[in-house]
């Protein structure tokens, strides 16, 4: 189907960008790759009075190396993230992941912070953000602030983005040496989405495991962490069986839906076998 009609505005700033958000009337949506907004415009489950296209908004995209944290551009590709040196050095989590995302021609115009920001649940990045405790920077008419990954992911389709704010920026600490990392990802076909899939980041110390940052994509409306198991490894022995019977809470707390893919238990069984593989990987073992 063909779009509604819309007011079309191509800024080339982030303050250009958010006066025209302002100006745009009621109902104004930022355009990123389009991946995910154009097909939801064509079927009319959208039709914004305006739309903002980011894509001339150059300050917006690559990564940087800011000390302690690796910043990433909200319109930053996927392709581009995922070959980006800085990284695959400090943040290989986020390569392995994007790499699961769809095909090359999606991965070539989707961008980073457009799947953040759209947060599907079967999306494979927020739970990979929220793993890695990485900080949102979101922009406003009021200016800027910065939101922890815990807080940005809010509902189903809804982070802490509001109306009238972009997400500028994506900022990831640095994580190299004794951490390790893993995303594991099920789904029934190769460049599909998700049916569960687990982010592990493990620090390992002396034979043990220090600390597990465990996320979970759609085993809820938000991605979750996976506390009950993160608490049963922190200070554990870095062994097989241990990492397994940890890894049988991986459901706990979760609300996994039933669908045409899979029942709301075999999401569960799903996250436990993918968090047992995730952390092991992880862990070096
Ligand atoms: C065939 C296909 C398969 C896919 N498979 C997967 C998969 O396996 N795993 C996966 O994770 N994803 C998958 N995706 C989604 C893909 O990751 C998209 O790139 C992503 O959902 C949206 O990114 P985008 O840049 O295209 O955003 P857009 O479609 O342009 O925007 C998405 C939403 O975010 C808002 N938005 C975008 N950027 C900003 C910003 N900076 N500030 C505020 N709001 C913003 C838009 O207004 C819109 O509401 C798939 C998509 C397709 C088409």
């Amino acid at each position: 189907m063909i779009p509604a009609a819309f007011e079309y505005a191509r800024p080339t700033t982030v303050d250009e960008a958010l006066q025209a958000i302002a100006e745009g009337g009621d109902d104004v949506k930022v355009l990123a790759g389009g991946q995910s907004l154009i097909p939801v415009m064509r079927l009319r489950l959208a039709a914004p009075e305006t739309v903002v296209d980011l894509g001339r908004v150059a300050e917006l995209r690559g990564v940087r190396d800011d000390g302690d944290a690796l910043v990433i551009g909200a319109m930053t590709t996927h392709h581009d993230v995922m070959t980006d040196p800085l990284v695959q050095q400090y943040a290989p989590l986020i390569a392995e992941a994007t790499e699961t995302v769809a095909d090359r021609q999606v991965r070539a115009r989707g961008t980073f912070g457009g799947a953040l920001v759209h947060a599907d649940p079967a999306g494979d990045l927020p739970a990979v953000a929220l793993a890695l405790d990485a900080e949102f920077v979101i922009a406003g008419p009021e200016g800027r602030r910065t939101v922890p990954a815990a807080e940005f992911f809010v509902d189903y389709l809804t982070t802490a983005v509001e109306e009238g704010e972009l997400l500028v920026e994506v900022r990831v600490p640095k994580l190299a040496g004794e951490w390790g990392m893993r995303y594991e990802k099920f789904n029934r076909v190769a460049q599909a989405w998700s049916i569960v899939a687990v982010a592990a980041v493990v620090r390992r110390e002396d034979g043990h495991i220090a600390e597990a940052r465990i996320g979970l994509t759609n085993m809820g409306t938000t991605p979750l962490r996976a506390s009950a198991v993160e608490a049963a490894l922190a200070g554990a022995p870095a062994t097989p069986e241990t990492i397994a019977a940890a890894a049988r809470s991986a459901a706990e707390g979760t609300s996994p839906t039933s669908d045409l893919n899979a029942q709301a238990d075999y999401r569960e069984h799903l996250a436990q076998v993918l968090t047992r593989r995730a952390v092991t990987a992880a862990a070096g073992l």
